[in-house]
């Protein structure tokens, strides 16, 4: 069994930080500038090699400065084989930090034009490493010049491999991944919210939802609520997954925490109530931690003694803690 990691648009993180606060019309000095990797996939990838499972990122990199990308996730005890694109370059990403504690500013470069010959390329190298048995997951939207028909074309070829496909992707990227029929999909409350075109407030509104759609074709659906935790939808139950409060610093890439954990719970063929529990631990040290990508493996450890799972009737009114 391999896991592999699919990202269409990844990207290298510059994080510049600036002593004090970051101003308009006054020279603004960088203290520290530091590269990191960015991309939904690559992160997913990143989880695993810390806890230790195999897995290899692979998706679609501009043939100009891939050698620094690769570079960055070897750093990570990540292995990388991705399809190179003549032509393109990997798109460079700032993170602005500075001492005001207001958060940092993000800024963010669209990404290389895949040509539909490029995607096609991908999809039919790729195909040939994939058994049955092997999970792919793919997360990150692709650059917003790919049209959702091309790359729901790209998930159904992965998915006719016999794979596990998992996808976490949003807007329109989203809507297209659904009809691919994923076995795993996970949407955060906005992102479901606007697949189905309603006002998603709460647990009751989020199960409604779920009731109105035809998502039931989706072995594992899991709708994520940040630090109120998460929904999933399985076997035509619902559950409510709940961290315990922990001390957030950075909640961004806790999705990709939580994927990276419930994919690694996937591989090891660990029953939902496991597989959640494990995956919300992990994302919830990952909130404690300043970088996008780092946990605690012993803070898991321990923060998931406190996760509660439990059944939840379809009116959304709590039933059962198990
Ligand atoms: P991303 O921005 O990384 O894509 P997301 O919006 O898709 O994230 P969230 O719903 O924010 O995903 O978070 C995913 C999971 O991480 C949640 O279901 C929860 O278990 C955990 N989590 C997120 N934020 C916190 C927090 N502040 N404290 C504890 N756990 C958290
Ligand atoms: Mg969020
Ligand atoms: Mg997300």
């Amino acid at each position: 069994m391999m896991i592999y990691t699919i990202t269409l648009n990844p990207a290298i993180d510059r994080v510049i930080h600036i002593d004090g606060e970051l101003t308009r019309g006054r020279n603004n000095t960088v203290s520290n500038t530091a590269f990191d990797i960015g991309g939904k996939g690559t992160h997913i990838s990143v989880v695993l090699s810390a806890l230790g499972q195999p897995n290899i990122a692979a998706g679609m990199v501009g043939e100009n400065r891939k050698d620094e990308l690769i570079a960055l996730l070897r750093e990570k005890q990540v292995e990388s084989a991705f399809y190179v694109v003549p032509g393109q370059t990997v798109r460079e990403n700032f993170v602005i930090t500075d001492d005001s504690q207001k958060g940092s500013y993000m800024i963010t470069h669209a990404g290389p034009v895949l040509k539909k010959e490029d995607l096609e390329g991908f999809a039919k190298n790729f195909i040939k490493r994939c058994n049955p048995g092997d999970i792919v997951a793919v997360a990150g939207n692709p650059p917003k010049t790919t049209r959702p028909e091309e790359y729901e074309w790209v998930l159904r070829k992965i998915k006719e491999t016999g794979v596990q496909l998992v996808v976490d992707a949003s807007g329109p990227y989203l809507k297209a991944a659904i009809q691919a029929e994923p076995d795993l999909v996970k949407p955060n409350q906005f992102e479901f919210a606007e697949l189905m075109q309603l006002e998603i407030n709460s647990i009751e509104d989020c199960i409604a939802a779920y009731q109105k759609s035809e998502l039931s074709k989706i072995p594992y659906f899991i709708v994520s609520f940040g630090k109120d935790g998460s929904l999933l939808f399985y076997n035509n139950l619902v559950y409510k997954v709940t961290p315990p409060d922990v001390h957030t610093v950075n909640d961004t890439g806790c999705g990709d925490a939580f994927v990276g954990g419930l994919v690694y719970g996937m591989s090891c063929k660990h029953d939902v109530r496991k597989m959640l529990k494990f995956a919300t631990a992990i994302s919830a040290s990952k909130a404690m931690q300043a970088t996008s990508s780092g946990f605690d493996m012993k803070e898991a450890g321990e923060i998931e003694q406190s996760v509660k799972f439990e059944y939840i009737e379809k009116t959304g009114r709590n039933c059962n803690a198990i």
